[in-house]
């Protein structure tokens, strides 16, 4: 199922890149001759650049690039439609013609040397593998402490995310093929490619400093990316609501015994009682039905992201079938090879 030889396809998403692309070509070209030099991959292997409808030169220069190498392609989209669409966009057109795929950033920031080690793990049978950061030194204090609290925010939510890792990761033809079963349109890589399963690795790297250029992510877009994980994600936040709908509740019971006894014992400024009363009731009402009604949304966002309900690692079909299932069976799986879902030959 794992080819010794995969056909490995490097996806970059690009987006006002000009100035980093031909330090970037030259590195993943020598990453992909180095390993076919050593037999890890196909001498198919190839580069797809995705133009994310940037405003400068990119997009002619890696058409440029495409006549210069002959393992670099090329996906011009339409328009910007960001980081994680981009790649998306790329990891789905660049499946049809690999075995497995690295996604990377344009940068240079994630170390390229390690996507040998991405490509021995696959070998040995990782459908997934992730680039982990073992150090943010080279970060700014400012990036190395959101990140980090966005991380420990995705975790305490109960995410299963991968801490310390971007979108530097090998995926198997078919992990993509799974992935690409997930409809929803609000994409958030790193928190849905984990929900896939499949045995997966690590591999770690020290995050380098941007090759040239700056970086694409200022303030505003890394706070809208990190709500999108987490509203794309969870809807834990919801609860939350709930719960607190439930301690106002709780609260307003207690409020109400005590306006009432200490009206009873003529303690309260006349009105106090009734007044404090309604207050939290009403408060406690109202943040309930909030909670009761983000919960059927909740339930309606879940259902319109029609997500597999469950995803096949491996069939192990019976000795004996039916002489009509012999006849259309893989001639490779009946001299005892381990059976593969069809997809993964395809
Ligand atoms: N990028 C993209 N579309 C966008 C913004 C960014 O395709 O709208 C790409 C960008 O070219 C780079 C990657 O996404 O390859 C990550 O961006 P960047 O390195 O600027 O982010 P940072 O490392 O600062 O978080
Ligand atoms: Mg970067």
């Amino acid at each position: 199922m794992f080819k010794q030889q995969p056909i490995l396809g490097i996806v970059v998403p690009c987006y006002n890149e000009e100035e980093v692309l031909e330090l970037t070509v030259v590195e993943l070209d020598a990453v992909l001759g180095g390993l076919e030099k050593e037999g890890l991959v196909s001498p198919e292997s190839f580069i797809l650049f995705v133009n994310d409808g940037s405003r400068d030169r990119t997009w002619p220069l890696i058409a440029d690039l495409k006549e210069r190498y002959r393992r670099v392609s090329g996906l011009n989209l339409a328009g910007n439609v960001g980081h994680q669409n981009a790649l998306l966009g790329g990891l789905m057109t660049a499946k049809r013609h690999a075995d497995c795929l690295v996604s990377i950033d344009a940068d240079l920031q994630d170390d390229v040397r390690v996507i040998r080690d991405m490509v021995l793990r696959y070998r040995e049978g990782c459908d997934i593998v992730y680039g982990v950061r073992s150090s943010r030194q080279r970060d700014t204090w400012f990036k190395r402490t959101t990140a980090e609290g966005f991380y420990k925010v995705m975790q305490g939510l109960g995410l299963r995310i991968v801490n310390n890792h971007a979108d530097y990761r090998l995926m198997s033809r078919r992990a993509l093929d799974e992935l690409a079963r997930f409809s929803e349109v609000n994409i958030f890589l790193r928190g849905m490619v984990p929900l896939l399963g499949f045995e997966t690795g690590v591999v770690y790297y020290e995050r380098l400093e941007r090759a040239a250029g700056e970086s694409k992510y200022p303030l505003k877009k890394m706070i809208s990316f990190a709500l999108e994980g987490i509203t794309s994600l969870s809807v834990k936040p919801i609860r939350m609501v709930t719960a607190a709908g439930f301690a106002v509740f709780a609260v307003s019971i207690v409020m109400g015994i005590y306006g009432i006894v200490s009206n009873l014992m003529g303690r309260a400024v006349s009105g106090w009682s009734s007044l404090i009363v309604s207050l939290w009731f009403i408060g406690g009402v109202q943040l309930l039905s909030i909670g009761l009604i983000g919960e059927y949304i909740g339930k309606i966002y879940r259902e319109v992201k029609r997500r597999p309900l469950y995803i096949v690692e491996r069939e192990l079909p019976p000795a004996v079938r039916s002489a009509e299932a012999r006849e259309h069976e893989d001639p490779a799986e009946r001299e005892g090879a381990p059976a593969a879902p069809a997809h993964a030959l395809s």
